[in-house]
């Protein structure tokens, strides 16, 4: 068996790319380089919707002009492009008809009116939303007659009985759920794309991916990406969750605002080999008095065990500091 460590940044094409983002993929290619391993780049663009022009091209430039370079993908006259989502559409649906068949999801064939309906009565009991799906109870001629008749439907995840459901996080430890609380997501929209969850766990599985690092806005997800992998019997990868970076005490960075954009720094005169050093040092100790590292030596000590739980403030005069030392 193959055990070599393998990450990706899997960055939404919603927005230009800021320095918290970059973080990210430092981060999920120092944990590949420090064990030899290998570091890709998928590009997460099922929703369509929410896609922004230029922001794969501006992620692109950006992994490139700081050296985060990607070690496989498909072939773009002698290069590697990114893995691209939208690219791959075909392969999900049948992964979401294989849970079907292990009784792990199933087809949901309500209209947003009738689950609008449920939440409505919910709110007036003045108890929380969670979506029991009647369609859970229909029979397999039903099913069968429905789906001959071509009406629409969506492919939904199974939780029934899951009970407690825990998972050890390199960042946040031990964390543990009330699976029965977990919502049953779609998996497979009426259009017949995944929804990006569940592009996100397949690509990953079938990317052999060891390590997923990502914002901590995905703790209360992870759970039910995990009842996916056990469904499947697949292996669970290593979770790194990490905190945001700030703006300021109260605000994210936001790539939606455009705030601290790796190429406004850099158009700005800020150098890409220190605004590097700067992020890794954000949210992250090396514990050593060092303050100066290049990528080559960053990949050296990278140790995912101190990478800090509480969020980081970006704090441009710190990064000014650093770029007067290059
Ligand atoms: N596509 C997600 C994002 O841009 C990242 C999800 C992940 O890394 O698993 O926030």
């Amino acid at each position: 068996m193959d055990n070599k460590i393998r990450t990706r940044f899997a960055p939404s094409p919603t927005g230009y790319m800021h320095i918290g983002n970059l973080r990210t993929a430092l981060f999920e290619y120092l944990i590949a380089k420090h064990d030899g391993g290998d570091f890709l780049l998928r590009i997460e663009d099922t929703d369509q919707g929410r896609k922004v022009d230029g922001a794969v091209d501006v992620i692109y430039e950006t992994l490139k002009n700081v050296g985060l370079n990607w070690d496989e993908g498909p072939d773009i006259g002698g290069d590697f492009g990114p893995y691209v989502q939208s690219e791959r559409l075909g392969m999900y649906k049948g992964y979401a008809e294989k849970l079907v068949e292990t009784g792990h999801a199933h087809y949901c064939f309500c209209s947003e009116e009738e689950i609008e309906e449920q939440r409505k009565e919910a709110e007036s009991l003045g108890i929380s939303f969670k979506f029991d799906d009647p369609c859970k109870h229909l029979s397999e001629e039903e099913i069968k007659e429905r789906l001959d008749r071509n009406e629409p439907y969506v492919i939904r995840q199974t939780i029934s009985n899951v009970g407690e459901t825990s998972f050890d996080d390199e960042v946040y430890g031990h964390i543990e759920f009330d699976g029965d609380l977990l919502d049953e997501q779609i998996l497979l929209k009426s259009d017949g794309f995944p929804t990006y969850n569940f592009a996100n766990i397949i690509d990953d599985h079938t990317m052999n991916i060891t390590h997923v690092v990502r914002g901590n806005e995905y703790l209360s997800s992870t759970p039910k990406y995990n009842l996916i992998y056990d469904a499947y019997g697949w292996q669970r990868p290593v979770y790194v969750h990490v905190p945001p970076v700030m703006k300021d005490e109260k605000q994210k960075l936001s790539k939606r605002n455009g705030d601290a954009s790796f190429q406004d720094l850099v158009a700005a005169g800020y150098l890409p080999e220190a605004i590097i050093n700067y992020i890794a040092l954000l949210g992250w100790s090396p514990e050593t008095e060092q303050e100066i590292y290049s990528l080559e030596e960053l990949i050296d000590v990278f140790d995912v065990k101190r990478i800090s739980r509480s969020p980081a403030i970006f704090d441009k005069d710190k990064l000014t500091w650093m770029n007067g030392v290059y």
